[in-house]
């Protein structure tokens, strides 16, 4: 079945998890959908997707290559390497414009479009992003068990992270990077017995992204062979053109429903963007509640 820009039921803007698992839902529904995609996964620097069952350790860019091979059998599903710039809904479609000058039009869209991180200011961090430097220890926790470890955040992320990392190993230092511990912080990891320090991380060391040194601004060296830091995040232009709800204390998300369906027409959300169980299957099983909730509404008179 050939498709032209005018007669998609779906647009998919977003190829991670949220987006193709969509699309598998939607291909064995017969629905024709597009996914666009800029081709720049989250976790592209990580070496292995964990905690995806049947994938554990997987690539993240083989991910999802294996997720088209699975497509590629639903012939009303095609892929896109461009970007959306924009997005409109009129007359009952939303007309998306893409980088590579295309104009799209669809019945629905699906925004599975990820977060953008927003990594903190340490001197020797970007080389060590993802090898010895991680944010989720669901993640990369087993990699660094036993390891002496060292959480790296204020007072919030000192409480909750912590704690969490004595699941991987007893060896845990907390490192607030400059911002002064709050008493029930500094009770709190002592009750752990949790070492704790506020001086600012002024190097790391380490070789080929390795890390063998924590240097903290009082003089200390702190001899660790993995970081957990706390991200900041943003969203990608899109969601703010759209206007969209955004709900959260620390971080905003897209507000959906159950079945993640967003207030604006015919347009869902799922992955990331919606949610701080920010995880490949949990990507996944929301994506697939969107493309279940889209399969049902495109059934009914469109008005
Ligand atoms: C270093 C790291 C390691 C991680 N490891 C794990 C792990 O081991 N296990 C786990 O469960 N989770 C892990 N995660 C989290 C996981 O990567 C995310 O939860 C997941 O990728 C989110 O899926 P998504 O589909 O919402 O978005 P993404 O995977 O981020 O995909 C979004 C896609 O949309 C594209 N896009 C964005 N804007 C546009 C636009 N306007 N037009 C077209 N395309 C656009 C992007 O280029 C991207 O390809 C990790 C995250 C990081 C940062």
């Amino acid at each position: 079945m050939s498709m032209t820009e005018n007669n998609l039921d779906v647009l998919i803007i977003g190829g991670g998890p949220a987006g193709l698992s969509a699309a598998l839902y939607l291909g064995r529904a017969r629905r024709r959908a597009l996914v666009v995609d800029a081709g720049e996964p989250r976790h592209a620097p990580s070496s292995g997707v964990h905690n995806f069952l049947t994938r554990e350790g997987v690539a993240p860019v083989g991910f999802r290559e294996l997720a088209w091979e699975d497509l590629r059998e639903f012939p009303t599903i095609e892929h896109r390497q461009a970007y959306v710039e924009d997005l409109v809904f009129e007359d009952h479609h939303w007309r998306a414009r893409t980088d590579d000058g295309q104009t799209l039009k669809a019945r629905a869209v699906l925004l599975a479009v990820g977060v953008v991180d927003v990594h903190p200011e340490i001197p020797g961090y970007a080389e060590r992003w993802a090898k010895s430097i991680h944010h989720c220890p669901f993640c990369h926790g087993w990699e660094v068990r036993d390891h002496p470890v060292a959480a790296v955040g204020g007072n919030d992320y000192a409480r909750h992270m912590g704690p969490m990392l004595k699941n991987w190993t007893d060896d845990v230092i907390v490192l607030s990077h400059g911002e002064p511990f709050e008493a029930e912080t500094e009770a709190l990891l002592k009750e752990l017995k949790i070492p704790f320090c506020p001086s600012p991380i002024v190097g790391l060391e380490g070789a080929n992204g390795a890390l063998e040194t924590i240097v903290l601004e009082n003089g200390t060296r702190v001899a660790r062979s993995a970081m957990f830091v706390k991200l900041g995040q943003r969203h990608h232009e899109l969601i703010h053109t759209l206007k969209l709800p955004l709900k959260g204390d620390h971080v905003e998300y897209v507000e959906v429903d159950m079945m993640q369906r967003t207030p604006l027409p015919m347009l869902w959300a799922a992955g990331d963007i919606t949610t701080g169980f920010q995880q490949v299957l949990e990507s996944a099983a929301s994506g697939a509640r969107a493309a279940a909730a889209i399969i049902m509404t495109l059934a009914m008179p469109a008005h």
